[in-house]
C-alpha cells in the first residue's frame, strides 16, 4: 500500500479523464485477485479507512474520489468463464470494455449495445448505469446477471435474482455505495454488425419524427449544435451483409484527425472568441457530411474522444424528450451562453435496478457539454431547471447540483436502496465526499 510519505507521492494523487476532480487518497492498490482485493478491503476497514474503487476515471464528477483508500481494478481484467450457447459469460471487474469486445467477437459474441466510448471498465459502467442508445435495449446494468461484491469487512457475497433479488436490484446500479464489484457475469449475444449511417436532417423534422424514429431503428441518436438548425442523425440497424471494416489509416483519418483534432480547433477558437461559436457551430455542422459504415457492432458504437470536456445528461420520460430539446435550444440562444459543443440526445429502454436512470420508464436522454477551460456552471445550471422540470433524472456518472434530499422523490426504490445499503454497508466503508452529498449518510 502507497502511504503519503512514499516517494511516490505524485502516484497517489488521481483524477479523472476530463482532468477536473482530483483527489489524494491516503493510499492506492492494485489488487490482482479476488484474495487481494478482500484484504485490502478487510485491511482498510480495520484502519477505519472510506474505500472508494476507481475503474478508468471516466466519470465527470468526484464519484470516485477518495480521501481514504482508493482501490483500481487495473489487474482484474481478465475474462473468467464463457458459456458460448447460454450467452452468459463471467469477468473480472476491471476489465475495460473494447478488451471485453474483443474477447467476445473471439468467441462469436458480443454486448447487445455500448455507450459513445468503450475505455470504460465494466464495473465502472454499470455502477452508474452507463447507457447507448436503443428505444428497445435497456443500458449495460440491465446485462448483468449476477456479480460478485466484496463487503465492507472483506468477505464476499453473490447476488443474483435467483439469491437476494432486493440486493441485486440494488447493486447492479450501486454507485461504489454496497461494496467492491469484483466479478459480473453479463448477458451477451451472437455478434452482429451493424449498417451505420452517420446524415444531417433538418431538426424540426428530426424533432417531430423522433418517437417514430426511436422506434423504428435499433439504435438511433441524434446531436444538435446550438445556433444552428440541422440535427446529426446516427442511425445504426443490424444487417447481414458482411462487416466491411475500415482500414487502420482510414479509421485514424476520420475518427481522430477529423472527428477529434479538427474539432478541437474549432472548441479552441470559441474558447479564445466566444462571439464566434454561433458561426463556428454553423460551419462544423455544414462539414459533417453522410457517412455509411458496415462494421462489427463494437466498432460501430464507440468511437476515440480525444476532446476534453464536461457534461451533464438527464434521463426523461421519453414524451418529454422533444419539448426538452427546444427548451434547451432556446435557453442558450435567450441567455447568451457559448457553447461549442452540440446537445446529444437518446433513448433507453426501462429496467428494474432501483437506482438505474431508466428505472421504470421509457427514457429519452438529452446530453449537454462544455469545452475543457470554459466556465459550465452557468450553462449546466439553467439546462438542469429545464430538466428537473420535466421530471429528469441525472446520469450518476456525469455533473449535477443534486442532493440526497431531492433525489429521493425521482426514484420510486429509493428507500429500498437506501435500505439495502444500510444491510451491506452501515458504517459508511464505500462513501465518499460524493456519497455525503448525493446518497446521505447510510440508514440515514
Ligand atoms: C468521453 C466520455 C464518453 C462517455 N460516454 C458515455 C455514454 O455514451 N453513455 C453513458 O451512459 N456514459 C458515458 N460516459 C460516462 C461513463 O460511462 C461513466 O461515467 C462510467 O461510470 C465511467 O466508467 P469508469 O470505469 O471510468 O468508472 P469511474 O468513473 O472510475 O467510476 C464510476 C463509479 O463506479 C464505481 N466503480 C468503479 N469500479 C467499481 C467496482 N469494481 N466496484 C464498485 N464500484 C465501482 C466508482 O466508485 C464510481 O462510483 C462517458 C464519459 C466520457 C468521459
Amino acid at each position: 500500500m502507497r502511504e503519503p510519505n512514499d516517494p511516490h507521492m505524485a502516484a497517489s494523487q488521481w483524477h479523472n479523464w476530463a482532468g477536473d476532480e482530483r483527489c489524494t487518497p491516503v493510499a492506492i492498490e492494485h489488487p490482482r485477485s479476488l484474495s487481494e482485493l478482500a484484504g485490502a478491503v478487510a485491511d482498510a476497514d480495520r484502519r477505519g479507512l472510506r474505500v472508494r474503487v476507481a475503474g478508468s476515471g471516466h466519470s465527470f464528477s468526484d464519484v470516485a474520489c477518495s480521501d481514504g483508500l482508493l482501490l483500481v481494478l487495473d489487474r482484474m481484467g481478465q475474462v473468467l468463464d464463457v458459456d458460448r450457447a447460454g450467452g452468459l459469460v463471467r469477468v473480472q471487474g476491471g476489465i475495460r470494455i473494447h478488451d471485453l469486445s474483443r474477447r467476445l467477437q473471439d468467441h462469436g459474441l458480443a454486448l447487445e449495445n455500448l455507450g459513445d466510448i468503450d475505455v470504460q471498465s465494466i464495473a465502472g459502467a454499470i455502477s452508474t448505469a452507463t447507457h447507448g442508445t436503443g428505444a428497445r435495449l435497456g443500458n449495460l446494468s440491465s446485462q448483468v446477471v449476477a456479480l460478485t461484491l466484496v463487503l465492507a469487512d472483506g468477505s464476499t457475497l453473490e447476488c443474483s435474482p435467483q439469491g437476494d433479488p432486493d440486493v441485486f436490484a440494488a447493486a447492479r446500479v450501486g454507485l461504489g455505495a454496497l461494496g467492491v464489484i469484483a466479478e459480473v457475469t453479463l448477458r451477451c449475444v451472437p455478434a452482429f454488425t451493424l449498417h451505420g449511417i452517420d446524415a444531417p436532417a433538418p431538426l424540426e423534422d428530426t424533432l417531430e419524427r423522433f418517437e417514430e424514429l426511436a422506434r423504428a431503428n435499433d439504435h438511433f441518436e441524434f446531436f444538435v449544435f446550438p445556433h444552428t438548425s440541422t440535427a446529426l442523425t446516427r442511425t445504426n440497424n443490424r444487417t447481414e451483409r458482411p462487416p466491411r471494416p475500415r482500414s487502420r489509416v482510414l479509421a485514424y483519418a476520420s475518427d481522430v484527425l477529423l472527428t477529434n483534432r479538427a474539432f478541437e480547433l474549432f472548441c479552441r477558437a470559441g474558447r479564445r472568441v466566444p462571439r464566434a461559436i454561433p458561426t463556428l457551430n454553423r460551419i462544423v455542422t455544414r462539414l459533417a457530411g453522410r457517412r455509411e459504415r458496415v462494421e462489427s457492432s463494437a466498432a460501430i458504437f464507440s468511437s476515440p474522444r480525444l476532446v476534453r470536456f464536461t457534461e451533464m445528461e438527464y434521463a426523461l420520460p421519453r414524451g418529454h424528450t422533444v419539448e426538452a430539446v427546444r427548451r434547451v435550444m432556446d435557453c442558450i440562444c435567450e441567455r447568451g451562453f457559448a457553447v461549442p459543443f452540440p446537445i446529444e440526445v437518446r433513448t433507453v429502454a426501462p429496467d428494474d435496478a432501483y437506482l438505474s436512470t431508466a428505472a421504470g420508464r421509457e427514457s429519452g436522454f438529452v446530453a449537454v457539454h462544455m469545452y475543457r477551460g470554459m466556465p459550465w456552471e452557468p450553462y449546466f445550471g439553467a439546462v438542469a431547471e429545464i430538466m428537473d422540470s420535466l421530471d429528469g433524472r441525472p446520469h450518476w456518472g456525469k455533473r449535477h447540483f443534486h442532493t440526497a434530499a431531492t433525489l429521493r422523490p425521482r426514484y420510486p426504490d429509493w428507500d429500498r436502496f437506501a435500505a439495502v445499503r444500510a444491510r451491506l454497508d452501515a458504517r459508511g466503508r464505500f462513501a465518499n465526499a460524493w456519497t455525503d452529498r448525493v446518497l446521505g449518510a447510510p440508514g440515514g
